[in-house]
């Protein structure tokens, strides 16, 4: 997940190499959480379940052994492509110590993100308020 410009000079200027020593490092190219491989396409079915071509084996998202889909389960799969990301486990992108730190996977690191991303959501629209207020009279929604 690509790091937003204002929030750049938070991160450590080595951050590029500590990621990559945490994702090919520590965690061997392989997501933390469910164990989905870096830079191979997947294929996934719609509840998350991901064939592990290696083991031969389905996961689920916590990479765990799950069970082999049905013909309805199979009409939802797709392929994904894999990029593991550095993820900062209590979202402070100024606490970068490695034990703060794991290698994740897009769709575990959105997971892990989210209720972050939902707060940040609702505190952008408070701030939007706040301004329409500021210059506008009333905020008025549209
Ligand atoms: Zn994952």
């Amino acid at each position: 997940m690509p790091i937003k410009p204002e929030l750049r000079w938070l991160y450590p200027i080595d951050w590029r190499e500590l990621s990559r020593l945490i994702r090919f490092g520590r965690a061997g190219g392989r997501c933390e959480q469910c164990g989905r491989p870096h830079a191979t396409t997947i294929r996934q079915l719609a509840d998350g379940r991901w064939f592990d071509e290696e083991r031969r084996c389905w996961r689920d998202d916590s990479g765990k052994p799950a069970d082999w889909p049905d013909v309805v389960d199979y009409a939802g799969m797709s392929g994904r492509r894999i990029r593991l990301a550095t993820a900062h486990l209590d979202h402070d992108p100024l606490n970068s110590r490695p034990d703060n730190l794991r290698a994740l996977c897009q769709r575990c690191h959105l997971r892990h993100d989210r209720r972050e991303h939902l707060r940040r959501r609702r505190l952008t629209i408070k701030l939007r308020k706040a301004l329409g207020d500021l210059f506008d009279g009333q905020y008025r929604r549209w």
